[in-house]
């Protein structure tokens, strides 16, 4: 059994070796990711409930490793933002899908918003409001075309100064979304005093419905809620048809998931689009 320990001691010293060796390598390519042109931004399309009507895309990160193939950002993200980078990445990431959506809407005619996620790492950071103008100056996108989409738990960090940031974005015109809403903090008194225009509802409130009554009531509180505080709503993780007449039912103004339209490319977003208007 002593002998048997050891070995495992062992593997368990080569397994941690490995992984951080492998952590390392991908610091060290994520240094470099931008200027090898590897990073790429899919766009998931969002839908008004009542008439299916395309409304806009939430802006997706994807890194494209030369040999490793495409990583998912939840495997990327995390170690950005303990290095940092994620606030290069995240400027990166502005810049491009601004110009994107400016660009959709010079060729096909069709104002659509535009939505970004925001690290808690970007609104530390300072500048994030000058940074953002110049985005869309840079781009020509209105800035009620933009979007920001926040994590509750970045909110809640500090928020009295994140406040303040989230007025200054929101006086130039730019929309703010509460992302992964209801899994986080959320108590009555922050959200009626936040300048947020928007919640985002988590999909896991939506996984188990229809067949769960308690995710069902769960979920159709968070859009009531939503409706007494007067705020936009969006539905993340829409995978089936029931899901969607469910939302349709308890009036959710939004909607987002794989039933509806999977992360794509620019172009095939291009595509979405003129197939959505007529002509
Ligand atoms: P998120 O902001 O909650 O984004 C939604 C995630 O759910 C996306 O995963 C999306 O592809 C996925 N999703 C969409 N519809 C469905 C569905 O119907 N079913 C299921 N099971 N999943 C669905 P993705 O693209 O892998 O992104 C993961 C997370 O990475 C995002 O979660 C966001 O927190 C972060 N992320 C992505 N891009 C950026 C970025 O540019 N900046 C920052 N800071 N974070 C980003
Ligand atoms: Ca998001
Ligand atoms: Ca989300
Ligand atoms: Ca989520």
């Amino acid at each position: 059994a002593k002998a048997q320990g050891r070995n495992s001691m062992r593997m368990f010293d080569e397994s941690m070796t490995r992984d951080s060796a492998e952590r390392l390598r991908m610091e060290n390519d994520l240094h470099e990711a931008l200027e090898r042109n590897e990073m790429r931004v899919f766009y998931q399309p969002q839908f008004e409930v009542a008439t299916g009507r395309l409304v806009g895309a939430e802006a997706l990160l994807r890194w494209c490793r030369p040999v490793q193939g495409m990583v998912s950002p939840a495997d990327f993200i995390p170690l950005a933002e303990d290095t940092g980078l994620i606030v290069a990445i995240g400027a990166w990431v502005l810049r491009e899908a601004c110009e994107q959506a400016s660009e959709w809407e010079t060729r096909t005619g069709v104002p659509l918003r535009v939505a970004v996620n925001l690290s808690p790492r970007q609104l530390e950071a300072g500048h994030l409001v000058d940074h953002i103008s110049h985005a869309l100056q840079a781009s020509g996108l209105a800035p009620s075309r933009l979007e920001l989409e926040i994590t509750e738990s970045a909110i809640v960090r500090d928020t009295l100064s994140t406040a303040e940031v989230l007025s200054r974005l929101r006086a130039l015109g730019i929309s703010i979304a509460i992302d992964d809403f209801g899994v986080g903090y959320s108590s009555m008194s922050y959200l009626r005093e936040l300048p947020v225009d928007k919640f985002k509802i988590d999909r896991v409130f939506l996984s188990a419905v229809p067949s769960s009554a308690s995710d069902a009531r769960l979920a159709a509180a968070l859009i009531a809620m939503a409706h007494t505080l007067q705020v936009g709503l969006v539905a993340e993780g829409v995978e089936t048809s029931e899901q969607l007449d469910f939302l349709r039912a308890h009036g959710c103004h939004e909607a987002q998931g794989y039933y509806l339209g999977r992360p794509m490319t620019a172009q095939d977003f291009e595509a979405l689009i003129h197939a959505q208007v007529p002509g």
